[in-house]
């Protein structure tokens, strides 16, 4: 039956193929791919084979790939970026953009191609993303009599650590490479049915920051608190306070999510201790707000050591961790618009839906430069369609048992891509 597929279709003049004929056709040797990429999961900074197997493949099909593109922070940790530049004449330049890094999740799907790193998991979905990348790029290679312009696909790894997209600009993707004139991507969706495509106009991820807030007070005997200045009543205080920054300050109409993670101190019942620490995360939308609900933070934690006395030099301390922070995703408005008509050309127009936007936070934004270069992510579908429409609970991404369709996720994907390049670069 597949023979008989194959057969037709290479009986089809190459310009009387549509797009899911040329799809189908490269499918099989995906799936292998996605299977292989899956199998092999490496963790944020160690993406020395995917990135390996992404750039080796991109070469075959003549691109001009470079790699370790991008500079850590820390100087000493390599950046396994690739980026792969194919130049076609006269035309916009299009950056698209697939992660590689995958989670320290121990998997529990039960596929006979699971993790074969023990601990590790593509529970995020990267290597769906990679595979199309990869289809999407063999795709347009093949196809340069029907588009114009310079395409840039980028391998980024540490997505999950929210350092990969910095480490790349850092280290000149902009300048070592064409500069973009839009930058897409997509993100597999737990929720929604493979080959359906979601998108968000606006804002579609959070920003996120990471904060550490240490509370002094003065340690003594649990039976004497008078000769103390107790850190875990403070702690509390400063916990249920902090959350008016989101109930009391800000407009119910502007996303805020702040969440006490991680709270540590005192060591026994009758001891106070002489700190406790938290560790916060803080979701926003608009940079605005994010300012806002950040000096709130600093305001509330100093509240707190005026309201119990705490001398000025023993005040609690509160840290953001930059390098854990990033900005919100924003998909620009017009772009949206257009790849939205264009890809449902391609799959249809009930196949490309409008969806709600989440607090989990990328990397992505980065590529925009602060919205100078229209960027848009979309949302592919990756969960077989009767499970969605059963209403049953679902493994979200991030879950040891988040397990995508591969046929119909990576066929969609890679004709959404192909259908977006080929509208920007006409
Ligand atoms: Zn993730
Ligand atoms: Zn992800």
């Amino acid at each position: 039956m597949r023979k008989l597929l194959v057969l037709s279709l290479l009986a089809l003049p190459l310009a009387a193929q549509t797009l899911t004929d040329r799809v189908n056709s490269e499918l099989p040797q995906l799936i292998e791919t996605y299977k292989t990429l899956h199998s092999s999961p490496e963790l944020s900074t160690q993406e020395a084979k995917s990135s390996s197997l992404v750039a080796t493949r991109l070469k075959e099909m003549g691109y001009e790939v470079s790699e370790r593109v991008g500079k850590y922070t820390d100087t000493q940790a390599v950046c396994y970026g690739v980026v792969a530049v194919m130049k076609n004449g006269k035309g916009p330049t299009v950056l698209i953009r697939s992660d590689m890094d995958a989670l320290p999740i121990e998997e529990q799907t039960g596929l006979p191609y699971a993790s074969l790193n023990k601990g590790v998991m593509h529970a995020c979905g990267h290597d769906v993303h990679m595979t199309a990348l990869l289809g999407t790029a063999k795709l347009l290679a093949s196809m340069k009599d029907k588009w114009h312009g310079t395409l840039v696909l980028v391998g980024q790894p540490a997505e999950e650590v929210v350092k990969g997209a910095g480490a790349m600009l850092r280290d000149g993707l902009y300048e070592r490479f064409p500069k973009p004139d839009y930058a897409i991507a997509l993100h597999d969706h737990a929720g929604l049915a493979a080959g359906t495509v979601g998108y968000v106009p606006g804002y579609m991820m959070a920003a996120a920051d990471s904060v550490n807030v240490t509370i002094r007070g003065l340690s003594g005997h649990g039976a004497a608190p008078e000769k103390t200045k107790d850190p875990i009543v403070m702690a509390s205080e400063f916990v249920m306070q902090v959350q008016t920054l989101v109930s009391r300050e800000n407009s119910p109409l502007d996303p805020v999510v702040v969440t006490v993670g991680s709270i540590h101190g005192g060591t026994k019942r009758n001891i106070i201790p002489d700190e406790v620490q938290l560790l916060m995360t803080v979701r926003t939308y608009k940079p605005e707000v994010r300012k806002r609900v950040r000096e709130g933070i600093v305001r509330v934690a100093k509240g707190v050591g005026v309201l119990n006395g705490l001398a000025e030099d023993r005040m609690p301390v509160v840290e953001f961790l930059e390098g854990e922070s990033i900005g919100s995703t924003y998909n620009d408005p017009a772009l949206t618009e257009r790849l939205v008509r264009a890809a449902s050309k391609e799959l249809g127009a009930a196949n490309v839906v409008k969806i709600d936007p989440l607090m989990v936070s990328e990397d992505f934004s980065l590529y925009s430069l602060d919205h100078k270069i229209p960027a848009l992510m979309f949302n592919l579908g990756a969960v077989e369609p009767a499970r969605v429409a059963s209403g049953e609970p679902l493994p979200s991404l991030h879950s040891s048992k988040f397990a995508p369709v591969p046929d119909a996720t990576i066929r969609t994907g890679v004709r959404l891509m192909v259908a977006s390049a080929l509208d920007l670069l006409k």
